[in-house]
């Protein structure tokens, strides 16, 4: 330590120990100090591992990308970003040329389908959107110029399942690049690498971290070319996630298997539970009989339906707001994937930007909801639910 008169600033070490923390520690250090030009060259030029600037790259993410490298079976150095959206953004600007042309899903998360109609129009990449549970549709959008394909296992909100088998073989056979956004499935459902995926993307903030208190997302590609262009876009464009966010999503990581698999549990009984309940017109739910897409989702899926549940209403707005009123406990919040249960209206947030008919294509009424089902305790939501449904 120094011993000049004014230490404070930079000069004390960090304590010895020869015992470690058991806690990955939280490092918010924008900058790191190397030793010397020489090793400052070795790092730059890959030769020796150092970080050197966050926006590059900081030890939290890396030890949350590594996890969730860990569950997407045949990921490899994934990079976490600041959000889900960074996440796409990444993709599509680090992947895309001006003239690209690419094909996205129908029901893409709200934003998504924003970025391929409006934004990335503007720099010369077009998009079409297609049904992606019909994969001719698919196909039959593809043009000279098509290079990727963006598609969601499971739309939101109306739980159709994509045909994922199809797309995996026309994006083979036509040398397209497939971009799965496995936010909905998780690699508990779907591990998309094994299943023809080149681009894994996640918004982390959902199921992954659990807990609606880290903005976080992930991308992982199978080839070098790939990953190397998607980390100068991060790198570039400061996608980069905060190392408190990262610290945050890894200790809710630790219990994502087990929040899970929970909350399945929690909505297929609780879908079951809907069905029954007195002013209901339609409940979907990937696991039931009676799901459009079931038989498709047993497949793909296997038994992992999701958490994810969504309900018609017999009537409109005021059947909507009554029912959201009486259900006090239930945050009515446009999220999914929270320890806790929420509730989510799709006229009033994610697809108020549509018309009436526009949602009506989509299968979206007023009296549309969608349920993230958490892990509570499956009495306390079945009650809850049934008091919701006596308001109506
Ligand atoms: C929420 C979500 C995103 C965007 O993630 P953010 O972390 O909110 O930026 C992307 N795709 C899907 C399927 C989502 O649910």
């Amino acid at each position: 330590m120094s011993d000049t008169p004014d230490n404070l600033v930079r000069r004390t070490p960090w304590p010895q120990s020869i015992s470690r923390a058991v806690v990955t520690p939280l490092q918010p250090s924008v900058v790191y100090a190397s030793p010397d030009p020489d090793t400052l060259d070795a790092q730059y030029e890959g030769r020796e591992h150092g970080y050197t600037y966050s926006r590059e790259g900081h030890p939290n993410a890396s030890v949350l990308a590594a996890k969730i490298d860990a569950l997407e079976t045949g990921a490899e150095g994934g990079f976490v970003t600041a959000s889900g959206m960074a996440a796409v953004t990444a993709t599509m600007l680090g992947l895309l040329d001006t003239g690209d042309h690419i094909i996205g899903g129908d029901q893409l998360y709200g934003r998504s389908l924003r970025m391929l109609t409006q934004d990335l129009p503007r720099l010369g990449i077009t998009a079409t959107l297609a049904d992606p549970t019909d994969a001719a549709a698919i196909e039959a959008a593809i043009t000279p110029k098509t290079r990727l394909i963006l598609v969601e296992v499971v739309s939101n909100p109306t739980l159709r399942v994509a045909d994922m088998e199809a797309i995996a073989e026309i994006a083979k056979r036509r040398g397209l690049i497939l971009v799965v956004d496995n936010t909905f499935t998780t690699p508990r459902a779907y591990r998309a690498f094994e299943h023809g995926a080149d681009v894994v993307i996640h918004s982390v903030t959902k199921l992954l971290a659990g807990h609606s208190d880290a903005m976080l997302g992930y991308v992982c590609a199978r080839s070098p070319e790939h990953r190397t262009a998607i980390e100068g876009t991060i790198v570039t464009l400061g996608l980069t996630p905060s190392p408190y966010d990262c610290w945050m999503a890894e200790r809710g990581l630790m219990s994502f298997h087990l929040r899970y698999d929970r909350a399945e549990e929690n909505a297929a009984a609780l879908a079951d539970h809907i069905a029954g309940l007195q002013g209901l017109r339609q409940v979907l739910y990937p696991g039931r009989p009676d799901h459009p897409d079931h038989n498709r989702a047993g497949a793909l899926l296997g038994p992992r339906f999701g958490n994810m549940v969504s309900f018609v209403l017999d009537g409109g707005r005021a059947e909507a707001n009554a029912l959201s009123r009486a259900m006090p406990n239930m945050a009515f919040a446009p999220t999914l994937g929270d320890i806790g249960t929420t509730l989510s209206h799709a006229a009033s947030s994610s697809h108020r930007g549509l018309t009436e008919e526009g949602r009506a294509k989509l299968g979206i009424s007023e009296g549309f909801f969608r349920v993230s089902v958490g892990v509570e305790d499956i009495e306390l939501l079945k009650a809850e639910f049934t008091r919701g449904f006596a308001a109506l």
